[in-house]
């Protein structure tokens, strides 16, 4: 059973507390002497301050985790399994802390907190369960035309390095795990650099790691303002993989920082709702409303968009409508009583939402529910008479605002949902599956979702975005070889 001052080295336990970055070997303050104090969204109140390091704190960091990522790749996987399993174990046993602390320091409503700590620990063992089964090939020579036998490739599986993790504010502990577990598994050492705001839920998933026995340099982590310290850290030569989740945009500035580095870039989206006229309309409304409006819509997955005949949308706003009055209370997400929407990460993000809809509603669109916002709260919003090259579509608005686009044919939809930017994920609704199993062939988007709002998971279903949605697959097995690289080894039998 872990001490009950398992958290205290992290930070120095003042009002507010100053958090400690993590070196791999012990928590401490950087010499930079700059702090960032991170700001409750939910009433402005300062959660903690977090120590922005400097390059060369960075390249005693990275230095410690190249020389022990050699040492840990050679520890027996059923070891690491081990402590990674126990990882899970200890996110469960100080959930209550997680849940508080990430309410406090994003404003996520409670429920959703919960489910994000929880499925973070699920995660977590599935991985350290799955990397049982990754294992490499031999290949024989003579398959090949033209080629004797006498040649045999063992492919193995071997670690990329030091992966660079770099986790968003919305998830800042299940995307930061996502990553941290996969990367240890595979024999990785991990560089994880965490969202500021989050920074702090970071912070302490890192202790957990650490405590559960990741060895010395195997896990650091590293805190500052991503505009100060990012280009730093990823273009660092000792760091072998970045493994990013965030915005398309600072993806693809990244993504040109790093090259020839192997990539896992989870990124933005705008995701469509298609509905057919013979849709289930209840199911379809719940869905819409799930997908638009949890965590006030600051998921990748939101849908931001949908789309159906005249007809079809006429039916379907009512029932939203309605069924929004029950299935969302906006309110103080540290109350259970609050239900998807409590603010978003800040005023001045709530302050661009607002800006957005405004600037549709010049254009012509209509404000059909919401549309007002105070402080960092923004009403779940429903806009009618939108057209697709509005801004509020045609970029990713993170917030709680959803557009309803008229079409006149059913091709229309995919043609709109393809000349998008983004291609993470998008949801059709019909009662006919072979329907859904057609259209969604037209969609060049990374998953299409049937009768459902897109979501990532279960967790070892495939993510992936295409265009500027992202790059390489998570999610399950394909995370672990992701994190990994092919070895083949050629054994040429003696002439
Ligand atoms: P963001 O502003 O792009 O930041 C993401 C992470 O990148 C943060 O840790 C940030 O650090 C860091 N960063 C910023 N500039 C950097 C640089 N130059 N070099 C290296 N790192 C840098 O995104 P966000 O606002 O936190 O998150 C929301 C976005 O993430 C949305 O676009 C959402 O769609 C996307 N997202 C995608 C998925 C997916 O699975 N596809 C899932 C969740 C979220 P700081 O916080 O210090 O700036």
């Amino acid at each position: 059973m872990p001490a009950d001052n398992f958290f205290e080295p992290i930070s120095n336990n003042g009002n507010p507390p100053i958090y400690r970055y993590f070196n791999g070997a012990s928590w401490v303050e950087s010499k930079s002497g700059k702090r960032i104090a991170i700001h409750s969204p939910i009433d402005g109140s300062v959660v903690g301050e977090l120590q922005s390091v400097t390059k060369e704190e960075i390249d005693e960091v990275i230095a410690r985790s190249v020389e022990a990522q050699k040492k840990w790749e050679a520890t027996p996987l059923n070891e690491r399994v081990k402590i990674v399993h126990l990882a899970a174990d200890w996110i469960i046993h100080y959930q209550d802390q997680l849940i508080d602390l990430l309410v406090r320091e994003v404003g996520k409503p409670v429920g959703e907190c919960k489910s994000e700590i929880k499925r973070t620990a699920e995660f977590t063992d599935y991985f350290a369960d799955e990397v049982q089964s990754i294992r490499g090939e031999t290949l024989e020579s003579d398959n090949f035309p033209g080629y004797p036998k006498g040649k045999t490739a063992i492919v193995s599986r071997v670690a990329q390095g030091v992966v660079l993790a770099i986790a968003p504010f919305n998830y800042p502990v299940n995307l930061a795990g996502s990553k941290i577990a996969p990367a240890l598994l595979m024999g990785n050492s991990v560089v994880f650099k965490p969202p500021t705001v989050g920074g702090i839920s970071g912070l302490y998933l890192t202790r957990i790691f650490e405590k559960a026995g990741v060895p010395e340099g195997v896990i650091t982590c590293v805190t500052g303002a991503g505009s100060d310290i990012g280009d730093y850290l990823v273009s660092h030569p000792k760091i072998n993989m970045v493994a990013f989740t965030g915005s398309s945009d600072t993806g693809m500035a990244i993504a040109a920082k790093a090259p020839m580095k192997p990539l896992m870039f989870e990124c933005g989206g705008n995701n469509a709702a298609i509905v057919f006229p013979d849709a289930d309309m209840t199911l379809t409304a719940k869905e819409i409303i799930r997908g638009a409006f949890s965590f006030a819509g600051q998921r990748c997955t939101a849908i931001k968009y949908v789309m159906g005949f005249q007809s079809v949308l006429d039916k379907l706003l009512p029932v939203v409508t309605e069924l929004m009055k029950t299935m969302i209370h906006m309110d103080d997400p540290r109350k259970e009583e609050t239900k998807m929407v409590g603010p978003v990460i800040s005023v001045a993000a709530a302050e661009g939402i607002e800006r957005a809809i405004n600037e549709a509603v010049s254009e012509g669109a209509k404000i059909a529910v919401g549309g007002h916002r105070k402080e960092a709260f923004v009403e779940p919003t429903i806009l009618t008479g939108v057209k697709p090259t509005m801004r509020i579509v045609s970029t990713e608005v993170f917030g709680p605002v959803v557009s309803f686009i008229t079409i006149d044919n059913m091709d229309d939809a995919a043609a709109i949902v393809n000349s998008q930017r983004f291609g993470l994920q998008a949801c059709l609704f019909t009662t006919d599956e072979g329907t859904g199993m057609r259209y969604a062939s037209l969609l060049n988007v990374g998953t299409v979702q049937v009768n459902s709002s897109p979501q990532r998971g279960p967790d070892h279903f495939p993510f992936l975005g295409v265009k500027q949605s992202g790059v390489g697959v998570q999610g399950g097995h394909y995370a672990l070889e992701g994190m990994s690289r092919l070895k083949p080894i050629i054994i040429n039998e003696p002439k």
